[in-house]
């Protein structure tokens, strides 16, 4: 028999949403086997006792996002390659906000251009603002370029990145023909505007970190999520409501909208709305949490983990877009101003490791949210996701006992901090492989610039 380039021996493998003792074989960067018996391969990486899990997808990061003069400090090498030591082998990303249809045929281009140097498999949400296309040719051009989903916000009409409701109902009505899926970040522009203007004015010309969760109270995102909600039952079509922030939204989700939830409507959380909570923002260094949707208090903490815990969360994913600690402190008094974003994609699953374990929630149903949930509402599953014959090699070996303490020093982003330094954590990725090729191995980044592969989704996975 021709040996395989890759076998995994000894491990507990996460095979239909449960662990299965068994051995896995690669070959030419997919799966081809699961079975106990021993079979010839070129290499073996012996992982008795750990999990091997799929590799996995976190759909939502901003690599070198630029925003006015700043620019996230992870590019798709350096950013890629901290997925990679948490276990991420594929990202999505977006291109900037565009206009019109020549915008967003060249944005494309250039934001695949940019990812040249991708360390992990990507693909790519077309972002739009304020569009003056027809919707018919925002479907057309996303998918003529491989792009299934299409980003908008409902805010940030400051910026002119706002879209409004007549033409976000629009572009559903569409979608759903195309079988597109909209992602959403969801907040009342009005409110949000109306209380940033009172702040300045009360601040005499300046907002401060502290007045986030004021600004960007709970309510613009439980009003603006119940309304995107709303349009999505009403049109069926499929969509991801990014970065759900506050137990309280989730809590009107579950109930006024429990029909669509998880069939055409998806919400995904990020790891910092779980572990860091509102007070960070006040005192001196508030500046490190600076993000949006801001944290939020820790009864809206813990109602978000209750709705983990019976899976009314379709995805995790991080909103990873670091900015460097000297960049933002120059704007430490002077908010408006500054560059929002946490990273979050190398501990991103061992966040939730460690809390899934506080909640005594099984990982069986955590993995999913990794991997087979994301894939899907994304497009993927043809090839992503999940452990089985034919789809591509994309594993996580993962050692769930170890403990550690989370440390910048420890991680590989360019980024000069962590928020969630000192925190304690439990379990470790030990090895990673993309496509049959070992890109962590013992801890260590071993892949290169360029491995990561642009996908194109379309016909084959379920968009
Ligand atoms: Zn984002």
């Amino acid at each position: 028999m021709e040996p395989f380039d890759l076998a995994l021996t000894g491990g507990k493998v996460f095979f239909n949403d449960n662990f299965v003792e068994s051995n896995v074989y690669l070959r030419d960067g997919k799966i081809v086997s699961l079975t106990c018996d021993k079979l010839p391969a070129r290499k073996v990486l012996e992982v008795d006792g750990l999990f091997v899990l799929p590799g996995f997808v976190d759909p939502h990061v901003h690599f070198s996002l630029k925003l006015g003069p700043h620019r996230s400090t992870d590019d798709f090498f350096t950013g890629g390659r901290a997925a990679a030591c948490g276990g991420v082998t594929t990202v999505g990303d977006f291109t900037e906000p565009c206009s019109t249809e020549a915008e967003a045929e060249s944005e494309i281009e250039r934001r695949i251009e940019e990812a040249s140097n991708a360390y992990v498999d990507y693909f790519l949400h077309l972002t739009i603002a304020n569009p003056s296309m027809d919707p018919h040719k925002v479907c057309e051009i996303a998918l003529d370029h491989g792009i299934t989903s299409i980003k908008l916000f409902t805010t940030y009409s400051s910026s002119g990145r706002r879209t409004d409701d007549w033409y976000l109902l629009q572009l559903l009505k569409v979608a759903r023909e195309y079988h597109v899926t909209v992602m959403v970040h969801a907040e009342n522009d009005e409110i949000v505007e109306g209380n940033v203007k009172a702040s300045l004015q009360e601040g005499g010309g300046h907002l401060q970190v502290r007045d986030l969760p004021y600004v960007r109270e709970a309510i613009t995102e439980i009003e603006a999520v119940s309304r995107v909600a709303s349009f999505a039952q009403w049109t069926g079509a499929k969509v991801y409501v990014a970065h759900v922030s506050s137990g309280i939204t989730l809590d009107r989700v579950a109930t006024a909208f429990k029909d669509v939830l998880n069939r055409t409507l998806f919400v995904e959380s990020c790891p910092h709305y779980f572990w860091l909570d509102q007070t960070l923002f006040s005192g001196d260094g508030g500046y490190r949490y600076a993000v949006c949707p801001p944290l939020r208090s820790y009864g809206e903490i813990e109602r978000l983990k209750g709705h983990l815990k019976v899976g009314n969360i379709s995805s995790i994913g991080t909103d990873h877009c670091p900015f460097n600690l000297e960049e933002r402190q120059v704007y430490k008094d002077r908010y408006e101003s500054m560059p929002n974003g946490l990273p979050g994609v190398e501990v991103s699953f061992i966040l939730m490791h460690t809390l899934a374990k506080q909640l005594h929630m099984p990982l069986e149903r955590l993995v999913p949210l990794f991997s087979s949930n994301p894939a899907r509402i994304m497009g993927l599953n043809h090839r992503k996701g999940s452990i089985s014959p034919g789809k591509d090699a994309d594993l996580v070996v993962f050692d769930p006992e170890a403990e550690w303490t989370i440390t910048q020093s420890l991680l590989h982003s360019a980024n000069d901090y962590t928020p969630y330094e000192g925190i304690k954590v439990v379990g470790k990725v030990v090895h990673t492989v993309l496509r049959g090729r070992i890109i962590v191995e013992e801890g260590e980044p071993m892949g290169e610039a360029g491995f990561g592969e642009y996908l194109g989704r379309g016909s084959s996975g379920d968009a």
